[in-house]
């Protein structure tokens, strides 16, 4: 399990990534708001640890940055403000929990374990893009009514596409995640797998769902 713990105090943020490192879950630490939105964008945590009054860019709007590019990652805000309103627009703003400071840590805990375990749960949910729909426990896919046959590759590449859409994927991302691997100049295979989705995704169809973004990489998107 991977945690993001997004806080300016150092000595709240190493307290908590001790106690969670004692947990077995593995944990990065930003230190002010621009830098957590940075790595939650760019790392695929199970939970993210978001404190409010942050340098740089405040904590909702880290969150309300991630929920409009469609990152669901659970998030647990830390509030050093108890008042009703922050907590409230906490939530409005797309975080799943709060917790205020300061809290102790079995608490903390309590929280995490419940918001990583929903992540999951909701991970084994239905994924629909466009007239695409994409069973992650029963690993099928349909479009429309029809259902497509891949490989264990071509699905893992389509389901990263489904969670990750209207975003530009780069080759190097698409290698780190779909093949746990970097492949720095074998990208390539990159693209014969895409083409490969594509033939069984988008060629028999009028409207193309996976677009070439020259030079960077992929995107799913719907024109
Ligand atoms: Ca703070």
């Amino acid at each position: 399990m991977r945690v993001l713990v997004v806080e300016d105090e150092k000595k709240v943020a190493s307290f908590i990534k001790r106690g969670l490192e004692e947990e077995s879950f593995d944990v990065d630490v930003a230190h002010d708001g621009e830098e957590g939105l940075y790595m939650a964008e760019s790392n695929p945590y199970d939970l993210i640890l978001m404190d409010i009054m942050l340098p740089k860019m405040d904590g909702l709007t880290a969150i309300q940055e991630l929920r409009k590019k469609d990152i669901g990652t659970p998030v647990l805000c830390l509030t050093a403000k108890d008042t009703v309103d922050d907590i409230v627009k906490g939530l409005d703003s797309g975080s799943d929990d709060y917790l205020t400071k300061p809290f102790a840590f079995a608490e903390l805990l309590a929280r995490v374990r419940t918001l990583v375990r929903r992540g999951q749960q909701d991970r084994g949910a239905e994924i629909r893009f466009a007239d695409l729909r994409l069973d992650p426990v029963a690993h099928k896919v349909w479009r429309g009514n029809k259902e497509i046959d891949l490989t264990a590759k071509e699905y893992s590449l389509l389901e990263y596409f489904m969670r990750n859409p209207n975003q530009v994927l780069t080759r190097t991302q698409i290698a780190e995640h779909v093949w746990d691997y970097t492949f720095d100049s074998f990208t390539n295979i990159i693209d014969v797998y895409v083409n490969y989705l594509r033939k069984k995704v988008d060629k028999d169809y009028d409207k193309k769902l996976i677009h070439t973004v020259r030079g960077v990489g992929y995107v799913l998107k719907e024109d």
